[in-house]
This record gives C-alpha cells, sequence and structure tokens, in this order.
C-alpha cells in the first residue's frame, strides 16, 4: 500500500445516513453499460444490491440476463490498431479523479473496511492499469529460422470477444486484473460483474466511456450468474471466457465452454493454502502473518493460508498468541478507521460459515475464541480459531471463506510436505523459517501456483498469480497473465533463392 494519509471519505453522492436508512441518491448510472451507451434490461428487470453492514438494500441495479455480442467483433480489430495503450494510460489517472468516492462504494457493497479500500484495492487497481498499459505495445511475436529458403514470424493477434466473469471479494481489482491484460493486447470484453457488488464497477465504466475507449471495447453487465453468466460461458459467439469464483462454478463454466464453441477458458477458483511454521521462524512475525494470511479482507480470499501447519515444539506458544491475537481483532462499522474487519459480504456466506463453525465443533477440532455473529445486524462473524485440527476435518479441506482459522500440528518437513499437498487445491502456500535450505526444499516440494517464503499475499501486477489441480488453470497478472489473451498466429514467406 501506500503511505498517503488517508482523506475523510466525501460522499456527497451517497447518503449513508445513520446506516439505518442507506438512502442511495447514486448519480452515476446503474445499468448496463454496452457500446459506451446505458441500457436497461430487455426484461426490465432490476435487483438489489445489498449494504453488508446492515444488511439493507442500497439500491436496484438492472440486471441483465442474456447476452448480445452482435458488433463487437468488429470493434476489435479497429482497436487492435489504435494506439490502445495511450487510452489505457489515462485510466489509472482517472481512477484517482472521482477522490473517495470509488473506495467508499467499495466498501459500502462489499463490506471490506474503508481504510483498506482506499490504500490497499484502490492503489492495487491503479498500478495494475499502469503495468499492463505498459505491455500495450511490448507484447510481439518472434522471427524464426526455419529450414530452407523461408521466413517465418509470429504475431500475437487478440482472441476477440472475451468473456470475464468476476467475484465480490476484492470488486474493482479484480476488474483491474481482468481489463488489464485483455486491453493490452487488443481485445474487446464483456464482462459480468457479482451480483453482489455492482456498484464500483458499474462507476469504472463511467470512467472508461471518460478515459477514451472506443464505443463496444468494454461492455459491463451487472446480473446473476446461471443467467448472465452461464450466457457468457455457453455463448457461440465470445471467443474466450476468463473466470474467478468457486471451484464449482468452474467446472460449469469449463464444460459449457466445451458444449458449444471450445472457447479458451481460463479459471482462477478456491483454495485451501498451508502456512508452514517452522520451530525456527520468527516467533512474532509469523504470528502476525499468519494472522493476516487467513484474516485479511474478512477471511474471504481465494489465497488464504487456511491451514496454519505448526511444528510441535512451538505449537501451544503459537496457538496462544494467535488467539490473542484473534480476540483483538477489532470488527465493527467498516467506515470507522480503527475497524479492522468488516461484515462478510451476504447473508449466504455468513450462514455457510457459521455452518463450517458448527462442523468443526462437530467433528471434534478445540474451538479456542469466537465462534458466533458478532452484531445483531449486518454479517459480522467473530474472528474464530480452532486448534487440534486434523487433516481429514471439513474445516480443513474445505474452502470456508471466512474469519475462521484451522491450526494443525506436524513433526517434520517431510511430513508436512505430504500432509499439504494432499488437497485438491494449489492456488497459494507459504513457509516461515530461518534457514534457508528448509526454505527452497518446502517451496520446490510443494504444488501450489505461489509459495511465499517469510510472507504472505504479497501481489505485484509485474508476478504471475494463478492455481495448480483444482485451483484454476492459466495465470494473471505479469508477462504471463498476458498469453491467454493473444492467439499466436504464424506467418511464413517463400524467399526467392535467387534475384532474377
Ligand atoms: P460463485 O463462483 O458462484 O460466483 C463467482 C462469479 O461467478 C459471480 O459473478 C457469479 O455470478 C458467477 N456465476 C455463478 N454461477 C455461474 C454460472 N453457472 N455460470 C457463470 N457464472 C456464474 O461464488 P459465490 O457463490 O459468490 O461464492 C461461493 C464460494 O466461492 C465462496 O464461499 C468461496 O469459497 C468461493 N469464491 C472464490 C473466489 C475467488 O476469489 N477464487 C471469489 C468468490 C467466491
Ligand atoms: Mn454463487
Amino acid at each position: 500500500g501506500s503511505s498517503d494519509a488517508i482523506k475523510e471519505p466525501k460522499l456527497p453522492l451517497i447518503s449513508l445516513g445513520s446506516g439505518s436508512k442507506a438512502q442511495p441518491c447514486l448519480a452515476f448510472c446503474l445499468q448496463i453499460f454496452i457500446n459506451n451507451e446505458w441500457h436497461d434490461a430487455v426484461s426490465k428487470k432490476t435487483f438489489p444490491s445489498i449494504n453488508p453492514a446492515t444488511g439493507e438494500v442500497i439500491c436496484q441495479v438492472a440486471e441483465g440476463d442474456k447476452v448480445n455480442v452482435v458488433g463487437m467483433r468488429w470493434v476489435c480489430f479497429p482497436w487492435e490498431r489504435v494506439q490502445r495503450g495511450s487510452v489505457l494510460v489515462t485510466s489509472p489517472r482517472l481512477f484517482r479523479k472521482p477522490c473517495c468516492l470509488l473506495q467508499a462504494l467499495e466498501t459500502l457493497d462489499n463490506g471490506k473496511p474503508y481504510a483498506i479500500s482506499y490504500l490497499v484495492d484502490l492503489d492495487m487497481v491503479v498500478k495494475c492499469l499502469r503495468y499492463f498499459a505498459g505491455w500495450s505495445d511490448k507484447f510481439h511475436g518472434k522471427t524464426i529460422p526455419l529450414d530452407g529458403d523461408f521466413f517465418c514470424y509470429t504475431r500475437h493477434e487478440p482472441v476477440g470477444v472475451c468473456g470475464q466473469i468476476i467475484p465480490w471479494n476484492f470488486p474493482l481489482l479484480m476488474q483491474a486484473w481482468k481489463l488489464g491484460p485483455a486491453l493490452a493486447t487488443g481485445n474487446v470484453v464483456v464482462m459480468k460483474v457479482a451480483e453482489q457488488t455492482p456498484l464500483s464497477a458499474l462507476y469504472v465504466a463511467n470512467l472508461i466511456k471518460e478515459a477514451g475507449f472506443p464505443p463496444g471495447v468494454v461492455n459491463i453487465i451487472p446480473g446473476y450468474g446461471p443467467t448472465a453468466g452461464a450466457a457468457i460461458s455457453s455463448h457461440m459467439d465470445i471467443d474466450k471466457v476468463a473466470f474467478t469464483g468457486s471451484t464449482e462454478v468452474g467446472h460449469l463454466i469449463q464444460k459449457a465452454a466445451a458444449e458449444s464453441n471450445l472457447k479458451r477458458v481460463t479459471l482462477e477458483l478456491g483454495g485451501k493454502s498451508p502456512n508452514i511454521i517452522m520451530s525456527d521462524a520468527d516467533m512474532d512475525w509469523a504470528v502476525d502473518q499468519a494472522h493476516f494470511a487467513l484474516f485479511f479482507n474478512q477471511g474471504q480470499c481465494c489465497c488464504a493460508g487456511s491451514r496454519t501447519y505448526v511444528q510441535e515444539d512451538i505449537y501451544n506458544e503459537f496457538v496462544e498468541r494467535s488467539v490473542e491475537k484473534a480476540k483483538a481483532r477489532v470488527v465493527g462499522n467498516p467506515f470507522d478507521f480503527k475497524t479492522e474487519q468488516g461484515p462478510q459480504v451476504d447473508e449466504e456466506q455468513f450462514k455457510k460459515i457459521l455452518g463450517y463453525i458448527s462442523t468443526g465443533q462437530r467433528e471434534g477440532a478445540k474451538l479456542l475464541c469466537g465462534g458466533n455473529a458478532a452484531a445483531d445486524r449486518g454479517y459480522f462473524i467473530q474472528p474464530t480459531v480452532f486448534g487440534d485440527v486434523q487433516d481429514n476435518m471439513t474445516i480443513a479441506r474445505e474452502e470456508i471463506f471466512g474469519p475462521v482459522m484451522q491450526i494443525l500440528k506436524f513433526k517434520t518437513i517431510e511430513e508436512v510436505i505430504e500432509r499439504a499437498n494432499d488437497s485438491k487445491y494449489g492456488l497459494a502456500a507459504a513457509v516461515f523459517t530461518k534457514d534457508l535450505d528448509k526454505a527452497n526444499f518446502v517451496s520446490q516440494s510443494l504444488r501450489a501456483g505461489t509459495v511465499w517464503i517469510n510472507c504472505y499475499d504479497v501481489f505485484g501486477a509485474q508476478a504471475p498469480f494463478g492455481g495448480y489441480k483444482a485451483s484454476g488453470n492459466g495465470r494473471e497478472l505479469g508477462e504471463y497473465g498476458l498469453e491467454a489473451y493473444v492467439e499466436v498466429k504464424n506467418v511464413t514467406i517463400k524467399i526467392p533463392q535467387k534475384n532474377s
């Protein structure tokens, strides 16, 4: 994050009231954004966006349920040839312009602490777009020596019309991760934003128009998964789908692609990431980072360190200190600067997480703190820690996506590697140790797309992110993140042997 002082949130367009009457007067369009124009749904349907801190409706948003891409394809090829770098470059600056409105919308709709929306999410959004703007004239082909009198080169051409389906845990950031590489490589995009959190993404659509993107390059559809989302993944005239969300829906997307036009599929799915604390680790730092690894963003991170493996000789002290830290975590109004943890995103997630907590207790894990709702309204959950967790328990196998920490004990490095890899997932992992040999051995042995050593959740637009196994396929961010958005064309030319 940056070290700018946090500015007081100015909410000129949203009246938050005392929370009791979140009366929206959002002065921007909350409709379907196609060809740089705003449209109602053909059905005229709308759906409510909810403030998870109160459970109240913020406003109604147009509900797209079908996808019409007629006209998008012809935009693609002229767009490929315009100086898209210069358009992309202006967009990060625009994101700073609405002052605190974007961050405030993010917090209002998603529940994450305003200080985090301000210092972490928006900062990463701007850096991501700036990074990909830089690639827009640099991700090019090669000249390749062939046997014989031929000149061979490759072109990186846009895939075409890209469907992008994003989740609610980092609405603005997931939008930037998807738009950046797609636009830098000259594609056009039709994006379905999560039904829980459509507001900030729609504000961005206003900015996109202002940045000067040609009509049809970015199209944004608020709506539900089984309708608008499924319309994208099964569409015969969409060339690629990029999805972030649950592994369950990942299966549906890949199947729909297979059964329609074999569109290209990239998936960024769930995880149950192991965080391994060796007994020689710096105890203060390891406790701190293991807490952050799990509780950051209300526990709603695909890469959350949700299996904390602690070596036996430090286990008791580590557990005790982790519980202290969880008890001290400040849960409350996300617009309060002291708040570290806001509400879960919606009632469905709230109930699901409480369900996992009872399952944990029933299966014999030791509930050390938390375990209940943290307020009498809104979707707040107490920071919860389970000790004595066994590998076969549900809470050690399934993604909880909430503020619930699982601590497990291990003896040897070989044992913990085997246990850490015994999961259908392989998104991220971490190891805390001062011993370089151990760190290298563990990082090479873990089947995961990212391994952090003595740190957690360190992200940069420059470095790839993605999963092994059921955590998905393809990589986002970095140069690797561009690969999914181009078709490589081989052009081979006969060269005459003699000039005659
Ligand atoms: P989800 O997978 O249902 O939703 C993610 C996105 O996919 C949303 O935009 C949704 O509308 C869309 N979608 C849903 N069904 C679809 C379908 N049939 N076809 C096309 N698109 C569809 O996730 P959820 O129900 O919001 O959360 C369930 C669980 O998923 C969470 O508890 C968590 O474990 C996981 N999750 C993971 C991530 C992540 O970052 N990897 C993000 C959100 C949720
Ligand atoms: Mn869902």
